[in-house]
């Protein structure tokens, strides 16, 4: 699985230095990527570190403080594709420090195969080897140097960008572009800061609350915004439609205080709980969430159905610093879980409503059942997000079908109460629910027509071409 981050970029109208907001919003999306975290600014090289912003500040101020500048990009990374290396790690410089060159940022996950054609087609050389985003930079300063101003080049690039991507880019102009693909898979919007004068780009607003910025709106699909000494320029480097944002980002993955799409995360996780209340009225002692993003969901169930809410796991915060992400890191899925506290007084005898975000491996989950759960009288198992059959290629991490639960132990079965009751007998549980796409469209707030669903429907037509399984080495090579 690669490229689920996060970005930010701030430009300063007053010639203020950025760097300090830009660490500030950088720490508001942790949340959203902790491998790796990087920023630019004019005239040095990208900075970047391995792991949390927390775990290296202190040790790094003095290196941050010589980093000054009116203008400034930032990143978060999680790979979904390319190795999880210092040298991958985010902002990456393209070409020389030339007019032409820039530093990228991305959010996103593209098909390289279609880049490198694309480059190659131009008789464009490039070294083997290179992430997605670096081949969508080279496409990008190809078109540049060839005279093409940003619009026609993400225009000139665009039938090749077959995949996700929220973009800030920072030119040797010092001008900040912003960019997000046609389908709108992952989030981006765009605030300003009064006191400083600043305009701020960034995944999720939770950046712009921490610097104290105002949402103005989120950053369209097809859109390519300019910022530069002269203001803010915005122009649609594609008329697509059909919008294909990812529900992923609702139920698990960005922070509940953000707006996506002028839809409050927190709300829409708490709706999907109400809607689970519907299509599963079952009948329990309590509703507990698996910590943390199930919360809202199981806040929902529980006021809706009457059932009282519980904590009945609890991540034990002082084992290790940060946000715990079993999705995001893989190898340490079964750490994570075992840094989960089940508090037996309420577990113990209980006929328990457990309720979860998704199960894609389904390796927490068995855990959490068997180990945390072992005193329970009973649990039902509900899943906000349903079935995850099929790989992502537009930027979370699950690219291999094999790895995936519903989809091993379900093959070829589109029933849903029978892939309830395989998983559920996989697991562990005496009932096992997941969301329907319809009940995950409702809650959300959002059509079906403006969602990715591949991931349950095996549907990619939202994508340019249907991408070709790969496995799990092939995608990180
Ligand atoms: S395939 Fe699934 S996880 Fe990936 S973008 Fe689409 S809905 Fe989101």
């Amino acid at each position: 699985m690669h490229e689920h981050c996060g970005v930010i970029g701030i430009f300063s109208f007053k010639e203020e230095d950025i760097v300090p907001a830009l660490i500030t919003g950088l720490e508001a999306l942790q949340h959203r990527g902790q491998e790796s975290w990087g920023i630019s600014v004019p005239n040095a090289p990208p900075f970047k570190r391995s792991g949390v912003i927390s775990q290296s500040i202190d040790r790094e101020i003095e290196n941050i403080s010589k980093l000054k500048g009116a203008v400034g990009i930032g990143h978060v990374r999680y790979s979904t594709t390319a190795k999880s290396t210092l040298k991958n790690a985010h902002p990456i410089k393209i070409g020389s420090s030339n007019d032409y060159g820039f530093c990228i940022a991305h959010n996103g996950t593209l098909e390289r195969d279609l880049l490198a054609e694309y480059l190659r087609e131009k008789e464009f050389s490039f070294s083997t080897g290179r992430t997605d985003t670096e081949l969508m930079g080279l496409a990008l300063y190809k078109n540049l140097k060839d005279g093409r101003n940003w619009v026609e080049a993400f225009r000139k690039i665009n039938p090749y960008l077959n995949g996700s991507f929220s973009i800030v880019v920072l030119t040797n102009k010092n001008e900040l572009i912003a960019a997000r693909d046609e389908r709108g898979f992952r989030p981006l919007c765009l605030g300003w800061h009064e006191e400083k004068s600043s305009y701020v780009i960034a995944s999720e607003s939770c950046a712009l609350d921490a610097i104290g910025a105002r949402f103005i709106r989120d950053v369209e699909p097809g859109e390519i915004i300019k910022i530069d000494k002269n203001g803010l320029t915005s122009e649609r480097f594609s008329e697509e439609k059909r919008h294909a944002h990812c529900p992923f980002e609702y139920t698990y993955f960005a922070n509940p205080s953000s707006r996506i799409e002028g839809i409050n995360v927190y709300l829409a996780r708490k709706n999907i709980g109400r809607i689970l209340a519907e299509i599963y009225p079952l009948d329990g002692d309590i509703v507990i969430p698996v910590p943390d993003s199930a919360r809202p969901a199981a806040l929902g169930y529980s006021e809706k159905s009457g059932i009282p809410f519980e904590e009945g796991l609890m991540k034990d915060r002082y084992r290790k610093k940060g946000s715990w992400r079993s999705f995001i890191e893989p190898k340490k899925r079964e750490k994570v879980v075992s840094n989960i506290l089940a508090i037996k007084d309420v577990i113990e005898g209980r006929r328990i409503i457990l309720i979860d975000d998704s199960i894609i491996r389904g390796t927490s989950s068995r855990i959490i059942i068997k180990k945390k759960l072992k005193s329970a009288k009973e649990v039902s198992f509900l899943i906000t997000f349903p079935p995850v059959m099929y790989p992502c290629y537009a930027g979370i991490d699950f690219p291999t079908q094999r790895e995936l639960l519903a989809y091993r132990v379900c093959k070829g079965i589109k029933n849903l109460d029978e892939i309830n009751k395989r998983v559920a007998e996989h697991i562990g549980v005496s009932f096992l629910g997941y969301n329907s796409v319809e009940g995950l469209s409702r809650g959300i707030g959002l059509p079906l027509s403006e969602l990715c669903l591949s991931c349950t429907t095996g549907d990619y037509s939202c994508m340019k071409r249907k991408p070709k399984f790969k496995t799990r080495k092939e995608m990180k090579k």
